[in-house]
């Protein structure tokens, strides 16, 4: 069977450093062994704007990372997602949650649940309880929230990178109450969709996967397997930001950093030998190989600094 990777950027700006290492390894990854490498945009978020599309695709290509068939963009995929979104309503597989974010920032801090997990509140409402809470949010305006009935069991998978881990299956959000579906839901129905036989992303990302099989369970795909990798850290050694300087490929040219020397310093900061192409590093690139732990990166001194 073909391997499929694929790399889902959200187009809220140019690609940064962290960005372009796990997409450098996972076209690796697809490339390597005769796979095809797929693209998606992810952007139902607010925050993403078209024009950050082209950008990307030039960072990428910029790289010699190249990818198959045309990048796929949720936005344009909103029927898709009613139908799967359809499947599970039909199933009796979804509730209306009426929490408001202050009610979900205590159940956060609350004792015996799992971090970021759903203990259910609004789960077993009876219909006059829905009723009335339904009224209390529309007078402020609001609607609920769409959650997945789920099993709320703990899932364990295997990680190419991370080995053996455990997740927690929660009742999560399936459809945001301003009617946006949820990265979850729709990171599976693409997945599923793309054919994409293995997902390649960062680390930060590793607590979705047990809801991600599930939901692939639930609307009857096929699950990728999971390649996680670490991160790429500002100095203070939280996830690398756009805000956080010299980080774009663009800023990193006026440092004095051109395109070999970015993928030299990403194929080093992997724990290989510089590579100054794509191609050399897919030469030489091996998962097992490759460090485990996150990488702070230190912006590059301004030009006239240097020397
Ligand atoms: N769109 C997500 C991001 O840019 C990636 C999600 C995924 O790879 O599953 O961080």
């Amino acid at each position: 069977m073909t391997l499929v990777g694929r790399y889902a950027p959200s187009p809220t700006g140019a690609l940064h450093l962290g960005n372009l290492r796990t997409a450098l390894i996972g076209w690796a990854l697809a490339r390597q062994s005769g796979g095809r490498f797929v693209l998606r945009f992810e952007d139902l978020d607010a925050r993403s704007r078209e024009p950050f599309r082209a950008l990307q695709l030039t960072d990428l290509a910029a790289l010699g990372i190249d990818w198959d068939g045309d990048p796929l963009v949720q936005s344009n995929c909103r029927s898709r997602y009613e139908q799967a979104f359809a499947q599970l309503e039909a199933a009796g597989l979804v509730y209306e949650c009426y929490c408001s974010r202050r009610d979900l920032s205590q159940i956060a801090s609350a004792p015996h649940t799992a971090p970021g997990a759903y203990p259910g509140y609004c789960r077993d409402l009876t219909p006059s309880e829905r009723a009335r809470k339904r009224e209390e949010l529309s007078k402020v305006g609001r609607g609920p929230a769409l959650r997945l009935r789920s099993n709320q069991e703990t899932l364990t998978f295997t990680d190419a990178v991370y080995g053996q881990q455990s997740g927690e299956v929660d009742d999560f959000v399936l459809r945001r109450s301003d009617g946006v579906f949820s990265y979850n839901f729709v990171c599976v129905v693409d997945d599923a969709y793309q054919g994409v036989t293995q997902v390649c992303r960062g680390r930060d990302l590793l607590s979705s996967v047990a809801r991600q099989n599930y939901l692939h369970q639930l609307l009857g795909s096929t699950p990728p397997s999971w390649v996680h990798v670490p991160l790429v850290l500002n100095q203070k050694g939280e996830r690398l930001a756009k805000r956080d300087g010299a980080v774009t490929l663009e800023q990193l040219r006026t440092y004095g950093l051109e395109n070999p020397q970015v993928i030299s310093l990403l194929a080093t900061s992997l724990g290989f030998p510089p590579a100054k192409t794509a191609e050399e590093f897919l030469a030489y690139f091996d998962l097992g190989k490759m460090t485990r732990e996150d990488w702070r990166f230190t912006p590059p001194a301004p030009l006239h600094q240097q020397n």
